[in-house]
This record gives C-alpha cells, sequence and structure tokens, in this order.
C-alpha cells in the first residue's frame, strides 16, 4: 500500500513540486501550509511521515515538532533555509529523524524519505541481548563477540547508545569525547565512527547500528543493512 507523506510548508509552489516527486516516486501525499493545520491533521489521520517546514506562519515548525512528538512518534523530516540552524535545532533535541537544508533537489527528497522509511521506527526490541556495553573494561559486546574496539572509539558508541535515535552533531560528539576541543577536527569524529562501523559491521548480523545523518552527525539506531532489506 502506498505510504501517505504530509508535507507541511507555506510556499505553495515549492509544496506543489514536492508533492509531484513524490507521487511520480509511488507515495500519496497530503499539503497543508501551516503549522496549526499540520497539528490538526496528525491528530486526526494516518500518515508514514511528515516534511516539515521550519519556517511557517502562526505556529512554527519547532512547536510543531514539539507538540507531535508529544503524542507520536511519527517520522519527521525538518526542512531548514540555513545550514547552520540545524545545529541549533539538534541542541533542542526536538526528536526529528532527519534534517534537510533548502535549497534541495526533490530527488534528494524523495531519497531521504524512503531513507527514514527504510530505517523505521528507533523501536529496538531486545537490543540488551545483542549489545552488551562492558563500561569497565571498554568492550563492546556484539551477539556474544568483542568487536575489539579501541578506547576512543568505545566512548563514541557509549555516548550514542547513551540515548538511542538522538541525533549528535560532530560537535556535539566532540565536546562529549575530548576535554581540549584543540587537539580534534570534525574528521577526527568521522574517522572513528568509521572505524566503529567497519568493526560492529563485520559481526555476523544483518543490523547496522550507527546511521550517519547527511551533513547533521551521528546516531545510534540499530536498522537493516542496505540491500537487506
Ligand atoms: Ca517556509
Amino acid at each position: 500500500m502506498a505510504k501517505t507523506i504530509l508535507i507541511v510548508e507555506d510556499e505553495l509552489k515549492l509544496a506543489q513540486l514536492l508533492s509531484d516527486y513524490l507521487v511520480q516516486s509511488g507515495f500519496k501525499t497530503r499539503c497543508v501550509h501551516d503549522g496549526a493545520a499540520a497539528l490538526a491533521v496528525v491528530r486526526g489521520e494516518a500518515f508514514d511521515l511528515m516534511l516539515l517546514d521550519l519556517m511557517l506562519p502562526g505556529m512554527d515548525g519547532i512547536e510543531v515538532c514539539k507538540a507531535v512528538r508529544s503524542f507520536s512518534a511519527l517520522p519527521i523530516i525538518m526542512v531548514t533555509a540555513r545550514v547552520e540552524e540545524i545545529d541549533r535545532l539538534l541542541g533542542l533535541e526536538l526528536g526529528a529523524d532527519d534534517y534537510i537544508c533548502k535549497p534541495f533537489s526533490p530527488r534528494e527528497v524523495v531519497a531521504r524519505v524512503k531513507a527514514v522509511l527504510r530505517r523505521g521506527t528507533a523501536a529496538t526490541p531486545a537490543l540488551d541481548d545483542e549489545l552488551v556495553l562492558d563500561e569497565e573494561g571498554y568492550r563492546a559486546i556484539l551477539f556474544g563477540q568483542d568487536v575489539g574496539l579501541t578506547a576512543v572509539e568505545f566512548k563514541l558508541l557509549q555516548i550514542l547508545h547513551s540515548q538511542p535515535g538522538r541525533i549528535f552533531s560532530r560537535d556535539q560528539l566532540m565536546d562529549r569525547m575530548y576535554d581540549d576541543r584543540r587537539i580534534v577536527s570534525d574528521r577526527t569524529i568521522d574517522s572513528h565512527i568509521k572505524k566503529l562501523r567497519r568493526k560492529m559491521a563485520a559481526s555476523p548480523s544483518r543490523y547496522e547500528w550507527i546511521s550517519s545523518v547527511y551533513s547533521v552527525g551521528y546516531k545510534f539506531e540499530k536498522s537493516l543493512r542496505e540491500g537487506d532489506s
């Protein structure tokens, strides 16, 4: 059955363009043009995902996101006009699943919508049996096997794992990892994450544990590996 995407966007032409692309890709869509209307339809109807513009007349995207999160786990992709805004939004811990910055190509939006839907909701049943963090030994045990992490990789995993589903920016990770920020750069985080993901992927499993959120940061989230779903 076609999944239904709620588009919340006050620029009518942009809403229509997004809708056209999503419909072409096999989705159903519903467009609303202000925050209060968005909240009303989310309460009354079932959707599979919401594309939520930040700047809206009346109730803005932040308020809508908070309100929806108070009663629903509906996947939310927030759309912002400025890339610098994303760090501020992350700091607010709104619980959005992804962020897209304008201008974007509609094709990219469709790809991101599909990616978020593929991940499903953040439900990770029985995770504790599969992944055990031995905090004293700095060891991660995945399906009974020691993953063999360095202390830095373990710490990264520990931070992400402490709040599954929450997106951490590179800045936030660096703040939590290092007392002296001068010694590290964004790239350091990326390279540690890369090794961490590679090691965790080497265990006999169909899952990935850490997803990168394009241009934003990382989060701990169990998902099926690409190609297995
Ligand atoms: Ca807008």
